[in-house]
């Protein structure tokens, strides 16, 4: 039985126990979209060296058919661009690409499985030297959404760079502060910014982890762990349909979103879904990933 427990998993679990139960199982997913493709593209082409990108952008791209492969390249070397010049721009230093950073949990038995896009070393408020968990996302700042949507993402990307910052701090055995950030690699376009107020820049959002929470955190991961353990021995999962399940991998073989859908009119579906498309758009693009 798999014991090991990542942001993605708490972010599936939070949105609906049995794509968890779907997900931690392995079970076959929806054909990635195009969307999906391009995100996972873009991070397997920044971390890679640059003369192997072309290799590794073609071979991602593969998964999709072959008429959308050149909008998808397009859209890839964009944002392959735009990651390039953020990284520039910034003063991290010491930076490691896609690191795979776990910890085995002795009270639950389970490993922390945490895989941001870089780590390094950058500079506080203070001027003191403290380390710096970077996650990458193909979506624009939330301070050009809507507030509801800023909302909804700012505690997502919080929930889940706070999820690394913890593993981080456990499996390094650090105890300071640690600067938590999250990047914008998409473009806003001409979209005007609301007004909300968020630490960092138009294309970075900032946090900061604190070691005074690493005991609230480990808690609260333990009763995550908890309740996965109660559904797995009773083997109740619940469905919790929603508008969420129309990005949902599993939707395709869910009863429950079949029978909730049914009873939903054409306009209350996402445009791309009245036209029996997969949906891509109606959520920023985040990466999947397995850890
Ligand atoms: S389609 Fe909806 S109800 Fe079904 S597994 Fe996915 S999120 Fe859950």
């Amino acid at each position: 039985m798999k014991k090991t427990l990542s942001a993605s998993d708490i972010r599936t679990l939070d949105e609906c126990e049995l794509a968890y139960k779907n997900r931690s199982k392995g079970r076959r997913k929806a054909p990635d979209n195009l969307f999906e493709v391009v995100g996972d593209t873009v991070h397997a082409a920044v971390a890679v060296k640059p003369e192997e990108r072309a290799q590794v952008i073609a071979q991602f791209l593969e998964k999709l058919p072959e008429e959308e492969r050149e909008e998808a390249q397009g859209i890839v070397e964009e944002l392959v661009a735009t990651a390039d010049e953020l990284e520039e721009e910034s003063d991290a230093t010491e930076l490691k690409k896609e690191n795979q950073l776990s910890w085995f949990d002795p009270i639950s038995g389970w490993t922390l499985k945490a895989k941001p896009d870089d780590t390094g070393m950058t500079t506080n408020d203070y001027g003191r030297e403290i380390p710096m968990v970077l996650d990458k996302k193909t979506a624009i700042h939330p301070k050009f959404k809507g507030r509801r949507a800023a909302l909804r993402l700012l505690e997502k990307y919080k929930k889940q760079v706070f999820f690394f910052g913890l593993v981080y701090s456990m499996e390094k055995g650090y105890y300071g502060p640690i600067k938590l950030v999250v990047r914008f690699l998409g473009d806003p376009g001409d979209r005007v910014p609301n007004d909300m107020k968020f630490e960092g820049t138009d294309t970075e959002l900032w946090f900061w982890y604190s070691p005074k929470g690493t005991e609230r955190s480990l808690n609260e991961v333990r009763s995550i762990i908890k309740r996965i353990e109660t559904a797995r021995a009773k083997n109740e999962f619940r469905a919790n349909t929603g508008f969420h399940c129309y990005t949902c991998p599993y939707r395709e073989a869910c009863q429950a979103f079949q029978a909730w859908d049914a009873n939903r009119s054409d306009m209350d579906r996402p445009a791309a879904a009245r036209r029996g498309q997969v949906v891509a758009t109606i959520l920023p693009v985040v990466q999947p990933k397995t850890a």
